[in-house]
């Protein structure tokens, strides 16, 4: 498989050349140049466990790393679980609940990350060379990223969040990683500051290839890759159906785009039921046709307070026929004047998305009724999908809601929503009492760059 960029300024690159590039060198995103369908294959599909979709699925895509290398990727990303079934399907009251947060940090982000960081150090051993990873968080991707590559050999993290303006628990994620190539940088300012010191960083092209920065945004193909698997797992854990639906709670558009690839696939998802919260420039585009930036209000699921979806441009790049020309109208379109438009009936598979909004006050109230209900606890972010699951449901077909965090990393949301209800995980209360470790910086770049090649410098010596 060879993977393209949707602008069309880069060609030919092979899987890891594809993740070592991240963002493509042309501005877009890369993407696989076709999309294997593999309908045949379903009926041989039930009954196997994780590891083996994972590698089935993940081998459609990957022909540069020999099976028996990424099947032992794929064991170690996903040994770290808590679960033997990685993503387990339960039923809650007539919806089947897919747990995607069983990895390290209890948030659905590990099932990416823990691959990726495993694709990394399996390049860099075979390629030679080094990664700086430098990124920025408000919070659940901070530590996801860090869980993905502690103590491995040839990679450095350093991951800048707004000093006091997590929330405790997230930083205590964080600050508790201990190895040495972890670096925890607490910035003096606000998540904004965080990210325009991320840009102007990258910016600088050579400092950038003088330290070997990368990244682990949600553009990273691998991490689409991973995610796709859940679906195949989700449809397996069913006893293969005829066709299901899914509901997805939606930020950066980076889940959701994984089930629409493995819809493209031929796994018989009738409608993929995409869910906001009041950051909706998805809904509004799944309703409208028209994609507006509007401002960012925070929320009850803050994972998902995004206005711009980063991988949106792999979407459009599918629907528009392949064709990196009308990507570029269309993205030009909305980089300079903040909106642009496309006629939803000559999509190539609009039918496949119906979508929703939900409110904080909405929020609340779904996680309350479902556990008077069941006595199952959603988080705020499951919540929203929940919710608009149920409303948006076209057919009488099995309906899977994505749940993307633990209950207990969003306490607070849940006391609110349930009083005298205490949201509760063993991880967490570890971390409690464990030893933390940061390095409290000054919001400037030349600092933050100065403690990278500082770090580096000593790491040689
Ligand atoms: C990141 C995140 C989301 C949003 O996922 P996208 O891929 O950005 O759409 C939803 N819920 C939680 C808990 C998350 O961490």
């Amino acid at each position: 498989m060879r993977y393209v960029s949707t602008r069309g300024g880069v060609q030919g690159l092979s899987f890891c050349d594809a993740v070592m590039m991240g963002l493509a060198d042309d501005g877009g995103l890369l993407v696989p140049e076709t999309i294997p369908n593999v309908s045949a294959d379903l009926p041989h599909l039930a009954g196997k466990g994780y590891l083996d979709l994972a590698a089935y699925v993940m081998g459609q895509f990957i022909d540069d790393i020999p099976a028996a290398e990424l099947r032992s990727i794929i064991e170690r990303s996903y040994g770290t679980f808590d679960s033997p079934t990685v993503t387990p399907l339960v039923d809650v009251g007539g919806v089947h609940v897919l747990e995607l947060f069983h990895g390290p940090t209890l948030a659905f982000k590990d099932v990416a990350l823990q691959f990726l960081g495993n694709v990394f150090e399996y390049v860099l051993n075979k390629r030679g060379g080094r990664l700086n990873i430098l990124g920025a968080t408000s919070g659940d991707t901070g530590s996801a990223a860090i869980a993905g590559v502690r103590g491995k050999q040839n990679i450095n993290i350093f991951i800048m969040f707004p000093e006091g303006r997590t929330s405790p628990l997230q930083e205590k994620q964080m600050t508790t990683v201990l190895d040495a190539n972890v670096q925890n940088l607490a910035i003096e300012g606000s998540f904004d500051d965080c990210q325009s010191i991320l840009k102007s960083i990258f910016n600088d092209l050579a400092f950038k290839d003088a330290y070997d920065l990368g990244a682990v945004n949600s553009v990273n193909w691998a991490r689409v890759l991973a995610q796709v698997v859940y679906y195949f797992s989700a449809y397996v854990q069913l006893g293969l159906p005829a066709r299901f639906e899914v509901a997805v709670p939606t930020g950066n558009f980076g889940n959701i785009f994984a089930g629409y690839i493995a819809r493209r696939m031929g796994l018989p998802i009738d409608t993929l039921i995409l869910a906001t919260n009041q950051n909706d420039i998805l809904h509004r585009f799944f309703t409208t046709g028209r994609y507006e930036r509007g401002e960012v209000h925070l929320s009850h699921s803050p994972a998902m307070d995004i206005q711009v979806a980063s991988n949106f441009e792999r979407y459009l790049y599918f629907e528009f026929g392949q064709s990196p020309e009308k990507v570029k109208t269309f993205m030009s379109d909305f980089s300079s004047t903040g909106a642009a438009t496309t006629n939803l009936d000559s999509l190539d598979t609009n039918a496949a998305f119906t979508s929703g909004r939900v409110s904080d006050e909405d929020t609340l109230a779904t996680i309350a009724r479902v556990f008077e209900e069941s006595g199952y606890l959603l988080d705020p972010h499951t919540a929203v999908g929940v919710q608009i699951g149920l409303a948006n449901r076209r057919s009488k077909v099995p309906l899977v809601c994505l749940a993307t965090a633990h209950p207990s990393k969003f306490d607070d949301v849940i006391a609110q929503a349930i009083p005298g209800i205490e949201a509760s995980h063993p991880t967490l209360e570890l971390l409690k009492d464990l030893p933390v470790r940061k390095t409290l910086l000054e919001g400037e770049v030349r600092i933050i760059k100065d403690f990278i090649s500082t770090f580096n410098d000593q790491q040689v010596s």
